[in-house]
């Protein structure tokens, strides 16, 4: 590691988005004596979005963040994920416990982690966070870049340093010279958050599938962002091109459907009157080489979107914005920075899309007879503790694969307080 490292010199950065990776990069270089600009689109963020699983990776991050007390407290412990065939055969069960005694998910609603992150930027003396600014494009100015915004052309900046973090529908990725390849799955999810006051819902991810069409789960979601009422959020997979036959359908027919999946969702289903309540997501594979050019960095769904299948997208973004921070004190300088963080997270980020584009025909596609095979096989399998202990590892967002070790969170996993417990 070099001496004279880049981060001696504050960089001045300019980050463009303030979602999950903007702003755990913002936070985190901030700290480090950089000055930050961070350029969100919306005027007045929300605390918007559905349930999202907090995973040892990403609570490791909150923790070096300062922030994994109060969202813990806020969220709901997943002990356990567990996924039935409408018969009733298990196909996955998986316990963090079978991997580590301190290791846990946390189911929560996506808009209190958005909660935590904006105010701690707001009470970071190093970050300037400039909403309503719709960022359209780069433009090179000597060594460093400006951001040009949308509609007006106007330039800000400019920046020794451009963190792109768009999300997956990033606009700069389009326009960018790197090598990208951007895919949409013709799947996606509708979802929905209701209230769970009994509790129904605890301990575990549970998931219903009935062929690789149908696909059913329930997530404990905590307190949401308004709320002290315990949440739970629905996942339905369907079609994109049949969202619009679902919606003039009307919500009976579905609604019927589940009950006789999980007859205990039926307090959560009377809360459903509109098709309106039930958002629709639709999923993107997206894959960058490399991540950066000089001075310009792509982090979380920008770089890397992915099916939310092994749910790691929150975690994978909180990472990315460590390990960049990391490589930005240590290295000599900028550009070999932004090479030393192109190469600590190609196995890291390698190793889930491969596995989540393997895994997801299972549980959503037109192949059926993938169906037969995973309801066969998968429990069993689940069950040899080398394999069990390599599907826990993947869904705790630390594994580089089944012949490497994983990346070592364990003992600084924080540990459930008794709020959250
Ligand atoms: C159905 C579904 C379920 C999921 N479940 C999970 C889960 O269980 N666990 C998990 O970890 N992840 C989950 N994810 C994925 C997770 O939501 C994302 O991976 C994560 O939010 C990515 O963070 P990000 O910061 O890269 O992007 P985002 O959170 O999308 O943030 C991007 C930000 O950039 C802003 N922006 C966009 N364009 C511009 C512009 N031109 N100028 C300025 N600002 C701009 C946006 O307004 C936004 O604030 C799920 C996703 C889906 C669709």
């Amino acid at each position: 590691m070099g001496s004279t490292a880049a981060a001696r010199e504050a960089l001045d950065v300019g980050i463009i988005g303030s979602g999950t990776a903007g702003s755990a990069a913002a936070l985190l270089l901030a700290r480090s004596g950089h000055r930050v600009t961070l350029y969100e689109r919306v005027p007045e963020p929300e605390p918007i979005g559905a349930g999202i699983v907090l995973q040892p990776s990403g609570l490791y991050v909150l923790a070096r963040l300062g922030l994994a007390e109060e969202i813990i407290q806020r969220g709901a412990p997943i002990h356990r994920l567990l996924c039935q065939t409408a018969r009733g055969r298990t196909v996955v069960d998986l316990s963090y416990a079978s991997v580590s005694e301190s290791f846990y998910g946390l189911g929560m609603h996506r808009g209190v982690l958005f909660q935590s992150l904006h105010a701690a930027l707001k009470r970071e003396p190093g970050v300037s966070l400039r909403c309503g600014v719709d960022v359209e494009a780069l433009a090179s100015e000597g060594p460093l870049q400006s951001v040009v915004e949308a509609g007006t052309g106007v330039r800000h900046g400019p920046h020794s340093l451009i963190i792109v973090a768009d999300g997956a529908r990033s606009r700069l990725r389009e326009s960018s010279a790197l090598a990208t390849s951007v895919r949409t799955y013709p799947w996606g999810a509708l979802w929905f958050v209701g209230v769970d006051p009994e509790h129904r819902f605890r301990d575990e991810l549970y998931q219903v599938v009935d062929g690789t069409q149908r696909l059913f789960g329930l997530l404990p979601t905590g307190l949401g962002p308004e709320g002290n009422t315990q949440q739970v959020s629905l996942f339905w997979s369907i079609r994109c091109d049949q969202v619009d036959a679902w919606r003039r359908e009307g919500l009976e027919p579905w609604k019927q459907q589940l009950l006789r999946y999980v007859p205990r969702a039926d307090a959560l289903l009377a809360q459903l009157e509109q098709p309106e309540q039930v958002l629709f997501s639709q999923y993107m594979d997206v894959v960058m080489r490399p991540w950066h050019t000089s001075n310009v960095v792509y982090l979380g769904d920008a770089a890397h979107a992915m099916s939310p299948q092994l749910g790691q997208g929150c975690n994978l973004a909180l990472m990315d914005a460590l390990v960049l921070a990391e490589c930005i004190s240590e290295e000599d300088s900028l550009p070999e920075a932004l090479a030393a963080y192109d190469g600590r997270r190609r196995a890291h980020l390698g190793y889930y899309q491969f596995a989540t584009r393997w895994l997801t025909p299972f549980f959503q596609s037109d192949y059926t007879p993938l169906g037969w095979l995973r309801d066969v096989f998968m429990g069993p399998a689940c069950r040899l503790p080398w394999v069990g202990r390599q599907m826990v590892l993947s869904m705790c967002g630390i594994s580089l694969g089944p012949f490497s070790p994983p990346l070592p969170v364990g003992s600084d996993t924080p540990p459930l307080l008794a709020a959250g417990a």
